[in-house]
């Protein structure tokens, strides 16, 4: 049997091994998975809360295991790793109401017709996700796919397989038989699985990914959501609060060892301000904690795997060679880490292109806000962005000609409770949460009567 194992990031220990499916255990899943849309599909939305609402307390009881194995295979310091699993099963009873709420049927009418829309299964999803929140990315695709009366075939990431199994068990334990189930493999099991007998595909993870997911779905037009990379840039404007600003930029640059979507990738700051916004920059960079091998302190953990660190500091090299300052960093970095490095940089470097996905911080100044817009936009990615400044106004104006799904003004990108989350451009494809994300996991059908 070909198995997968799952190694720990920081102690090269083996976590755990589970068995990779092959093309007919796909096959069975799915066609499991039919048999049992016919009996979901059609039960009441309160009927499918209630099964999540009984599996919440039981993820709350198990989120310290749960964290353990999040830390261990993807690295992530225990605290903020059970963090994660608390975060999850706290969400999930509300989040649960907010999608029923979203999928209930709703009516409109103009003088002659009333029409009704209602939100049905499209049958079987598969769910595909990435490492860096391997739980959390798990129940974004699942528990509104589910919700919408379809059945979900789910395939965690191969470096987080264990922690994707115990959470998609202990859902299991309160689904009918068949609802939910799980393959285990890399990127051809992915792609297997998209190409079987589902007719949606929820995914989250790279733009090189989604592409081929893209392509792959068109042939039989499967509904796809993709959530995707980013490379986001943080603009801090003349008149900003410059230490609020450097705080923000170090936290949003390193947390999760940098691999965050959303990390600030690209930190524009006017000249005006640069070398105070420097200063605390490396400030903070300098007091970040990194203990190798030590998950259970509250610093920087290692990175995933050697294939991201050796990206990383492919582009942290390549940026030195081309001329990139470097404001604060170790000349070593220990085996599976990279240390957290603040650089100033140029636009033209490679880690100003390309997503980096690591504890990086890259600096460029500005003086012409134009010239900069014309900058930001200019790459094919297009997650979200932040900007800091005292006016809200002014930034809001700027919010509205910067090319992403979301932009955070004096915080992070992530909006108030019952907001989406969304991608921009290549960052993403259809989207999930808020009212119309929760649609977008059914099929919409509108009956329209006489009046
Ligand atoms: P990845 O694309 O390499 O893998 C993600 C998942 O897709 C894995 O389960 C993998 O096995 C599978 N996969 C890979 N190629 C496939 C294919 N052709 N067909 C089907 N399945 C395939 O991404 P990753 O390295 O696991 O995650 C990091 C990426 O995810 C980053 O780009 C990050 O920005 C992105 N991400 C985006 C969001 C968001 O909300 N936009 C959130 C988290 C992560």
């Amino acid at each position: 049997m070909n198995t997968l194992q799952s190694i720990n990031p920081a102690t090269r220990e083996l976590v755990g091994e589970v068995p990779v499916a092959d093309t007919s255990q796909i096959q069975v899943a799915v066609n499991r998975a039919h048999e049992a849309v016919k009996s979901w599909g059609v039960m009441s939305l309160e009927e499918r809360a209630q099964c999540f609402k009984d599996a919440a307390p039981v993820i709350l009881e198990q989120a310290e295991e749960l964290g353990r194995l999040i830390s261990s295979e993807m690295g992530r310091p225990l605290a903020m790793a059970v963090g994660e699993a608390k975060g999850v099963g706290g969400a999930l009873a509300h989040k649960v109401d907010d999608i029923a709420k979203a999928l209930s049927p709703h009516s409109i009418e103009d003088d002659n017709v009333h029409s009704t829309f209602y939100y049905e299964s499209l049958g079987v999803c598969a769910a595909i996700t990435p490492w860096n929140f391997p739980v959390n990315m798990i129940q974004w695709m699942i528990v509104p796919a589910l919700m919408a009366g379809n059945a979900v075939v789910i395939k965690p990431s191969e470096q987080t397989p264990l922690c994707g199994d115990l959470y998609v068990k202990i859902l299991q334990q309160f689904l009918p038989e068949g609802v939910l189930q799980i393959v285990h493999g890399g990127k051809d099991t992915g792609r297997e699985l998209v190409n079987s007998d589902v007719q949606m595909i929820a995914f989250t993870g790279s733009r090189r990914a989604g592409q081929q997911i893209l392509a792959d779905a068109a042939k039989d037009f499967k509904r796809i959501i993709l959530e995707l990379g980013g490379k986001d840039p943080l603009i801090v404007l003349e008149d900003a609060d410059v230490a609020a600003a450097a705080k923000f930029a170090a936290t949003n640059s390193y947390f999760n060892s940098g691999q965050v979507c959303v990390s600030s990738e690209r930190v524009y700051v006017h000249e005006s301000i640069a070398e105070e916004f420097e200063k605390g920059l490396v400030e903070h960079t300098s007091k970040i904690d990194v203990v190798p091998g030590d998950q259970e302190g509250s610093g920087l953990g290692p990175m995933v795997a050697d294939f991201q660190r050796e990206h990383v500091m492919r582009q942290l090299n390549s940026a030195l060679a081309d001329g990139a300052e470097k404001l604060f960093g170790a000349d070593e970095h220990p085996e599976g880490y990279v240390m957290p490095t603040v650089l100033r940089v140029t636009d033209d470097m490679d880690i100003m292109q390309e997503e980096t996905f690591g504890p990086i911080s890259c600096v460029r100044h500005y003086s012409d806000i134009d010239e900069l817009i014309e900058k930001v936009n200019a790459s094919d990615y297009g997650l979200s962005a932040v900007i800091f400044s005292e006016d809200i106004d002014k930034a809001t104006a700027l919010a509205r000609r910067i090319e992403t799904g979301m932009v955070g003004i004096n915080k992070g990108c992530s909006g108030a409770e019952g907001t989406p989350w969304v991608g921009a451009k290549q960052s993403g494809y259809s989207y999930h949460g808020g009212e119309a994300g929760h649609r977008n996991f059914a099929q919409v059908k509108i009956v329209s009567t006489p009046k």
